[in-house]
């Protein structure tokens, strides 16, 4: 998608559909100062008197040109009230209107905002425009035989601002298409069925992805090799299935080798039945995406190659299959995770926080700065949360600070629970270091992050659920219906923060 800046819009017959903002409780100045022309004008401001535009969030009204302008249309978004403005109501419309051309079939749009948009970060305005509109119009159809509107025809999107905010505008437009492929890249993966994306497909993916990417650099452990390097905790998570477990390690060398670098470790279930403690049967092709942390780790990895910051950066998924067989891990075994601690299973359906304890284990040894995992790990976390926020649990309060201005840009939320000495005291088991999982319902979330804890050594970290989040069953703003990508792109702001 390119993205033009300009000053005034072109009201040419060039020019096919104009799109323009304003708030609701507008003025008719509101209007009068995009330079509507004169029969256009009259016809919105006729609707505006007859009290038929409202401004709120997400309301679209179109207008069709008459005589010379036969051919154009105006469709005025609302966008809500005007101390509500924020970067994430702007990549909301954005991902409406996103939608809202594709359907009409639009290779280029002009969009232009009320002044008062120009009280925010410019290169925020960009990114947030190109960014919602290219998460809005996301399909994954490539199962469909019939696909309908494959092609993506919108190509151009021209956003009329100031003339000294244009070269910020543009530069965060253009930061915000790659943004936005990178979720994509996040979204493919969590939605791709099992049956294509077993932990070696995964691999296969990442590996083909970097391909001869210049200063990064592909570790692959395999089952042999993890046994050598004794994570006991992911084998026995992988050992029900006849598709074996990894640890995938790209590094990205973006500063000089002296500095530490940041790590992000994403849980990579490829599928999870639960194993022997298996789920009921309801909702359980959902746990395609139970490498939805995975995923965001390879969203952050795709926007890291296109734009390149100047950091070292370690990306670790732990991949395995969850299932019950006769040769699954049972409740009441006993595992030891690379660090040598031992974990008595008491649900095989609790194994995210498994695969990340060896993968932390391997992560700390390469002595990173800090470490920020991502998992869809507990059912505990969609209850205290619903949808509207991940949680994050850290023992570092700079880190929860980072991540929190991050997400009020982002619009991607995030919520602190605690992680209280406490919550170790519920993982005591009487014949290991510690218990896989509380067999109670209190503090889920916390608990599960407490055993992570026991794997940084000390690092300062941050772990965040994602289980909350990592899906939609509504397509509304920038999130169509199916998997979000969510955590993606505060991961990648990030890393280049
Ligand atoms: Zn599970």
């Amino acid at each position: 998608m390119v993205i033009k800046t300009a000053v005034t819009i072109d009201w040419s017959t060039k020019t096919k559909v104009v799109y323009l903002g304003y708030f609701e409780g507008f003025k008719s100045v509101d209007f009068n100062s995009y330079g509507i022309p004169k029969p256009f004008l009259d016809a919105v401001l006729a609707s505006a008197k007859d009290k038929e535009l409202s401004g709120k969030s997400g309301n679209q009204s179109v207008f069709v040109g008459q005589g010379k302008h036969l051919g154009q249309r105006i469709v005025l978004v609302g966008l809500g009230k005007k101390d509500a403005l924020t970067v994430d109501v702007l990549r909301k419309l954005a991902g409406e209107i996103g939608r809202n051309a594709n359907a009409s079939k639009l290779s280029d749009i002009t969009i232009a905002m009320p002044k008062e948009v120009g009280e925010l970060d410019s290169s925020w305005v960009g990114q947030s425009l190109s960014e919602g509109i290219g998460l809005g119009t996301y399909k994954f159809d490539q199962y469909l035989s019939k696909k309908e509107g494959k092609e993506t025809p919108l190509k151009s999107v021209t956003i009329v601002a100031e003339k000294a905010a244009q070269t910020a505008i543009k530069k965060g437009a253009e930061k915000g298409v790659v943004v936005s492929q990178s979720v994509a890249v996040a979204r493919d993966l969590a939605n791709t069925p099992a049956n294509d994306l077993t932990p070696k497909l995964f691999v296969d993916y990442v590996t083909k992805l970097v391909g001869k990417a210049k200063g990064f650099k592909v570790t692959i452990i395999d089952a042999k090799k993890a046994k050598q390097l004794k994570m006991g905790a992911l084998l026995g998570v992988g050992q029900g299935s006849i598709n074996p477990p990894y640890l995938l390690i790209v590094e990205y060398s973006g500063a000089a080798n002296t500095e530490k670098p940041i790590a992000l470790v994403g849980k990579g279930v490829t599928f999870d039945t639960g194993g022997i403690s298996i789920k009921p049967s309801t909702g359980m092709g959902e746990m395609k995406g139970d490498m939805g942390g995975a995923a965001a780790v390879v969203g952050a990895l795709n926007a890291t190659m296109n734009l390149r910051p100047k950091k070292n950066i370690l990306f670790v998924t732990p991949l395995a299959e969850n299932m019950p067989s006769a040769t699954a891990q049972r409740p009441g075994d006993i595992v030891r995770a690379m660090n040598g601690k031992s974990i008595e299973i008491t649900n095989t359906d609790a194994e995210g926080r498994l695969i990340l304890a060896d993968a932390l284990c391997y992560t700390v040894k390469q002595k990173p700065k800090e470490i920020v995992d991502l998992a869809t790990l507990t059912g505990a976390c969609v209850i205290a949360l619903g949808n509207s926020a991940s949680a994050i649990l850290s023992n570092n309060e700079g880190l929860v600070a980072t991540f929190k201005g991050i997400a009020e840009q982002t619009g991607d939320r995030v919520w602190q629970l605690p992680l209280y000495d406490d919550h170790l005291e519920l993982l005591k088991s009487n014949v290991a270091d510690l218990l896989n999982a509380y067999e109670g319902r209190l503090a889920g979330t916390s608990t599960a992050a407490k055993f992570l804890e026991q794997f940084v050594d000390g690092t300062p970290w941050l772990h965040m659920d994602i289980a909350s989040t990592m899906s939609s069953n509504t397509t509304k703003g920038y999130t169509p219906k199916g998997m979000t990508g969510s955590g993606t792109r505060n991961l990648i702001e990030y890393i280049l923060s």
